[in-house]
């Protein structure tokens, strides 16, 4: 399986993508998780990104196509992955499928979220500065502030402030929505509804798949 999720920040992307990489044994490929590991190891890349990052901007093209791509030949990505974060625009996607030249995508999931839900969403959001673990405020799990996977803490990531978040919007509209119809276009589209619980979205993806599998037999 080789396939895609776009969809708006706090849609819950990696959420979906995490569970159905879990489930087909696949890599799940976040392009923001490997930025964030790379500023918490302070690499050049991560240096480089930090700003670009926390002012809800795009890290350029060439930077995101390389890594990708790096990614893309590892050996674990040889039975399939989930891309989730990338592309990110136009450029990217024309770049991805240069990549996967011989190794097509098979389907593209969107994730519909309206604008009002994702900034409630986001607000919320907290995400392990230890593992990258993603949770609501709320969440009884984190009520000490320490996170029980890792031992690390739980906090509000710099470009999920109001500011930051209202840019990341605005860049999604602009740079990202366009692939909804770049990918419609080549028949891979399929828009799921991100309402609702995560074992609800995650039925409908499974719906989705297990459609367009039949499909093809
Ligand atoms: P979100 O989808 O909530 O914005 P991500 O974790 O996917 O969060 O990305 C966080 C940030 O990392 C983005 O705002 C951007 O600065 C950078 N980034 C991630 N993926 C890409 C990409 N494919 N192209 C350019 N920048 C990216």
């Amino acid at each position: 399986m080789r396939m895609l999720i776009l969809g708006r920040q706090g849609a819950g992307k990696g959420t979906q993508a995490g569970r159905l990489a879990e489930l087909a044994a696949v890599p799940h490929i976040s392009t923001g998780d490997m930025l964030r590991a790379a500023v918490r190891e302070g690499t050049p890349l991560g240096q480089r990104a930090k700003q670009i990052m926390d002012a809800g901007d795009l890290v350029p093209d060439e930077v995101m196509v390389g890594i990708v791509d790096d990614r893309l030949h590892e050996p674990d990505a040889a039975r399939g992955w989930i891309l989730d974060g990338f592309p990110r625009t136009v450029g990217q996607a024309e770049a991805l499928a240069e990549i996967t030249a011989a190794t097509p995508l098979d389907v593209v999931l969107e994730l519909v979220v309206p604008n009002d839900v994702v900034i409630e969403r986001i607000s919320i959001r907290r995400t392990c500065d230890g593992c990258g673990t993603v949770y609501s405020a709320d969440d009884a799990a984190i009520a000490d502030g320490t996170c029980p996977k890792c031992g690390g803490t739980p906090r509000q990531r710099d470009d999920d402030r109001p500011e930051a978040v209202a840019r990341r919007l605005a860049v999604y509209e602009s740079d990202t929505a366009p692939l909804v119809d770049h990918y419609a276009g080549l028949g891979l589209l399929e828009a799921i509804d991100g309402l609702g619980t995560t074992d609800e979205v995650f039925d409908r993806v499974l719906a989705v798949i297990d459609d367009r599998t039949s499909r093809r037999i």
